[in-house]
């Protein structure tokens, strides 16, 4: 399968890894939006938020909490931080493999763009 984040996962690609374990991989982002810019992604592949199964849901709660045990370890958990997964064209998602957006180290506006 031709899936950018599955190469990370697999290796033919070397991400900047920031936590890995048996089920999530997190690693910088590439074009970072904030001081910290991480990218939390399931192991298994899963092309967008709308192909998640009942099966998966302990996976994406994975996900929500490796975000947040991050923020915590690199210190912005207090001050706030944004979480976001795009999900298709609308959404602006880019690359069609789940992952959560951890960014932290600045402050955010709301609404997005
Ligand atoms: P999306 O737009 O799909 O929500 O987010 C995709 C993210 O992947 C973007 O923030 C983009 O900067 C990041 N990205 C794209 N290609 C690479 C890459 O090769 N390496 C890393 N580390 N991040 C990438
Ligand atoms: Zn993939």
């Amino acid at each position: 399968m031709d899936c950018l984040f599955c190469k990370m996962v697999n290796r033919d690609i070397e991400p900047d890894i920031v936590y890995e374990d048996d089920h999530v991989l997190a690693f910088n982002d590439i074009n970072p939006q904030a001081p910290t810019h991480i990218l939390i992604i399931p192991k298994k592949h899963i092309a967008t938020l709308n192909d998640i199964e009942e099966g998966d849901l302990a996976l994406v709660g994975r996900l929500q909490y490796t975000a947040a045990r991050l923020a915590r370890d690199l210190g912005f958990a207090e001050d706030g931080y944004r979480v976001v997964m795009n999900c298709n064209d609308h959404g602006g998602q880019s690359v069609y493999h789940v992952h959560m957006h951890l960014m932290g180290g600045r402050r955010f506006t709301w609404p997005a763009g």
